[in-house]
């Protein structure tokens, strides 16, 4: 293989294929290769670009060893050259620490103790060194990276890989040595590589302190949980203590027609305390939850949700109730504690804010006042999934819909008023039955008294009959 190279040695100098003139050509150049130190032949041919040959010799790597040496010559006349701009990267970004540059330095040395093959260039200046790597064919391989990253030297690259046998121009090649930031890179640069490793250790740092952190925020976090859970469970206790339940029963039961809050609810509704339709006091399990006199909560519950002129929907999703109620300014005073017990495993049972609603909805759908959707019906999913019918609303006149609301809702106090009638008619009934029984009985006594007296007049007189005839008996006998 007959590589066409631009350079050849003579008397220790590179010499570009440029400088030979007409008359050196062929062997009278005088000129070995750098390689293998065998002879060269000019060849200023006119089809040819102008260059340098072997007589029959293979020798694939004297392009690189004579750019090398080209390049220590060019490097040795001029001590300077110019250097891109140093950055190191951080996290994907990149921060530039010096700008691009020109360092002057002092001698010039072409060291082989990476590799015969691909020699490096080492600039000294003082007592700092800089390797240049000159890239024709070869990438720096990974062993030799390794050497530099351990040695610490900071190594330039000048790629002249672009540069083929036809433009191996002298003048071209010689500026991108010196000059050219275009065809140089930064392979491995100390003080970016020392500002890397500065930011990962404050990164490390940082993070191990952030760690420490967190770890302390969730031990607190896992503490505050514990305590609070605690906290609730005393509370939670407290308010299902039977005592506390009747003794605020009692004061609600004391209070309620002074509570503005029932004074409020109460006005858009026609019921009174004393004519309150059963369903609007019903007991629910857990009723608690609300801070209340339950006709309180109840009432406004059925104003809002069930007669619910306001409600565009006819449907009532428990969720929503439950929102509602959440929602500032509070409208009903709550227990927050009572609202979701599933946290406790000791009232994990306990129905919540979400199975009362519901139980309360499931009283008024045996009123016919509402009525569970089919589809909740058929998943029976959670109290706070349910979905309910408000009857009232089933038809789209507004008109109609009050009406009947209004003939339901009448019928449920025919209902309820029947019953009240019934109770008392059977009271009624009851104690004209004791009146009955005990005037029976006093009756019974009377003339059992009566009797008793008639009989011992009866036999008073009898016996003073019987003790007179026999006084007079005993006379007539004495007579
Ligand atoms: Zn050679």
């Amino acid at each position: 293989m007959d590589i066409k190279i631009p350079f050849g040695l003579r008397e220790g100098k590179i010499v570009h294929i440029s400088d030979i003139a007409e008359v050196e050509r062929g062997l009278r150049c005088r000129c070995i290769c750098p390689q293998c130190h065998s002879i060269l032949i000019a060849k200023l041919g006119v089809k040819n670009v102008h260059h340098f040959a072997h007589q029959n010799v293979d020798c694939p790597f004297a392009l690189e060893t004579a750019l090398h040496l080209f390049a220590k010559q060019v490097l040795e006349e001029t001590k300077y050259i110019h250097l891109p701009k140093v950055a190191y990267y951080w996290h994907a970004k990149e921060t530039v620490m010096y700008p691009e540059s020109i360092l002057y330095f002092d001698s010039v040395t072409i060291e082989t103790r990476f590799g015969t093959i691909v020699p490096d260039i080492i600039l000294r200046k003082g007592r700092s060194e800089l390797i240049v790597e000159i890239k024709v064919t070869h990438e720096i391989d990974s062993d030799k990276f390794d050497k530099i990253f351990s040695m610490d030297i900071s190594t330039v690259e000048i790629d002249l890989s672009s540069f083929d046998n036809t433009n191996f121009n002298k003048a071209v090649v010689t500026r991108a040595i010196i000059q050219g930031l275009e065809y140089k890179e930064w392979i491995y640069n100390s003080k970016a590589m020392a500002e890397e490793e500065r930011q990962q250790k404050i990164y490390e740092k940082d993070q191990a302190e952030l760690n420490i952190q967190r770890a302390k925020e969730e031990e607190e976090l896992k503490r505050q949980r514990a305590l609070n859970h605690s906290q609730k469970l005393i509370r939670v206790q407290r308010l299902l203590d039977l005592g506390t339940i009747v003794s605020l029963r009692n004061r609600w039961e004391k209070e309620i027609a002074d509570n503005p809050l029932w004074i409020d609810v109460s006005k858009g509704l026609s019921f009174t305390l004393f004519n309150l339709p059963k369903y609007l006091n019903s007991e629910i399990e857990g009723e608690l939850v609300f801070n209340c006199d339950r006709r309180i909560w109840q009432a406004l519950l059925f104003r809002v949700f069930c007669i619910g002129s306001n409600q565009r929907s006819s449907l009532v999703g428990v969720k929503s109730v439950i929102e509602w109620l959440k929602k500032k300014p509070y409208p009903l005073p709550l227990n927050w504690d009572m609202m979701y017990l599933k946290d406790l495993p000791e009232y994990s049972n306990h129905p919540g804010i979400a199975e009362v609603i519901c139980e309360f909805f499931l009283i008024l759908t045996q009123y016919g006042l509402m009525k569970p959707t089919d589809r909740t019906l058929a998943t029976r999913g959670a109290a706070y999934y349910w979905w309910f019918e408000r009857i009232s609303s089933k038809s789209s006149q507004k008109y109609q819909i009050s009406t009947d609301f209004l003939n339901l809702h009448k019928e449920a106090k025919i209902v309820e008023l029947q019953r009240v009638k019934q109770a008392s008619v059977d009271r009624e009934e009851r104690e004209l039955e004791y009146k009955l029984s005990r005037e029976e009985q006093e009756l019974e006594d009377r003339l059992d008294r009566e009797w008793d007296i008639e009989y011992r007049r009866n036999y008073m007189a009898q016996k003073a009959k019987v003790i007179a005839e026999r006084v007079a008996k005993e006379k007539q006998i004495k007579k």
